[in-house]
């Protein structure tokens, strides 16, 4: 079943309310489409989002890797041969993890539309997906009325994004903690924001406090593995990896290294579906469990996303909340309060008019 034809497309969304992290604020999203055809007619989709403080990928990089060395890659090839052409994009160029990951996404949707089955179904399982919610970092007081907000929507999980300023950061927690029930569980993710000493300093409050604190994501910067690992070996809270991981070779070093007690797999990050599922794999060989997370991205990717994470048995915890940022209508993934509900349609979800085999 041969590949005939890959189109790309790019389209604006702006968001809900702009979103803040340590890193960035962003009001809008760049989406970039990639819809690829096969000989009988059946359409895969894939997409991907530039985040050039994270990946390095921009708009015009993804576009151009995806219509040049990516394209090229994949006219003419027999998509039953798949793990064969999954390659081909990894080998075509270095880097461009946005880019691949949306021809990877592309691809599965491709693929098991013309096996007939869902993606989850394909790859094997359909555990509950339950997500957090972000909490954008601001203003202690305006981050609590987020988190009051949130947990009235129905969400017994706040991702709490510090690190900013962070000589606020106790202060944002415990008003969070001052408005919500106990039984809510708080996420951290500092993006970066904290030296490995002041990470050490702000959690061991945070414990002694007991602001319930279920994990912290990427206390420091992403290429200080030894000031992570100093953060592990001095906390009770575990430390997930978060910018510090791409590719299934970090993993294998953070996991074996004893690095962080965590691992978030992002599909733009690692290059897609194939590459996410080695990760969570070579996590779970090493007792570490994974998250699935995602950028500020469209629902497709998200979608693809959450397909690979209600099947892979080591993905246990889940941050899935992005398409609800976007005004846009949902597609490929519909929400109910923190539940995320898969689409039973071909593939990944996208309703489009498929050939028959
Ligand atoms: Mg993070």
């Amino acid at each position: 079943m041969i590949i005939r034809d890959l189109h790309v497309k790019h389209q604006t969304i702006p968001l809900c309310a702009p979103f803040k992290t340590a890193l960035r604020t962003a009001t809008e999203i760049d989406s970039i489409e990639v819809e690829i055809t096969l000989e009988n007619g059946i359409k895969g989709k894939g997409a991907a989002a530039p985040t050039y403080v994270i990946t390095g990928d921009s708009l015009q990089g993804i576009e151009a890797a995806l219509n040049g060395p990516i394209k090229a890659a994949l006219i003419g090839q027999d998509i039953t041969h798949f793990q064969s052409v999954l390659s081909k994009i990894q080998a075509c160029c270095i880097g461009n993890t946005s880019a691949k990951a949306a021809a990877d996404i592309a691809l599965h949707d491709a693929y098991s539309k013309y096996l007939g089955v869902p993606l989850y179904a394909w790859l094997g399982d359909k555990q509950p997906l339950l997500t957090c919610m972000t909490i954008g970092v601001d203003a202690p007081g305006k981050m609590a009325e987020a988190a009051k907000k949130s947990v009235q929507d129905g969400f017994r999980i706040l991702k709490v994004k510090v690190g900013s300023t962070p000589e606020l950061d106790i202060k944002r927690i415990e008003s969070i903690r001052a408005v919500i029930p106990d039984h809510v569980k708080l996420r951290l993710d500092a993006n970066q924001g904290w030296s490995p000493k002041l990470a050490v300093q702000l959690i061991n409050e945070m414990e002694r406090k007991e602001f319930g604190i279920e994990l912290v994501e990427q206390p420091v910067p992403a290429d200080d593995w030894e000031g992570l690992k100093f953060v592990t070996e001095r906390v009770n809270v575990p430390i997930m990896a978060d910018e510090s991981l791409f590719s299934a070779k970090d993993a294998l070093k953070l996991a074996t290294g004893r690095y962080v007690d965590l691992l978030n797999i992002k599909l733009m990050k690692c290059g897609g579906i194939n590459e996410a599922w080695k990760i969570a794999s070579i996590a779970e060989t090493n007792g570490i469990a994974c998250m699935i997370g995602s950028m500020m991205e469209p629902c497709l990717s998200v979608g693809a996303a959450a397909h690979f994470a209600a099947a892979h048995p080591n993905v246990k915890y889940f941050d899935l909340d992005a398409p609800l940022w976007l005004s846009q209508d949902l597609d490929v993934l519909q929400y109910n309060g923190e539940e995320v509900c898969l689409s039973d349609l071909p593939g990944i979800g996208c309703v489009t008019v498929s050939a028959k085999k």
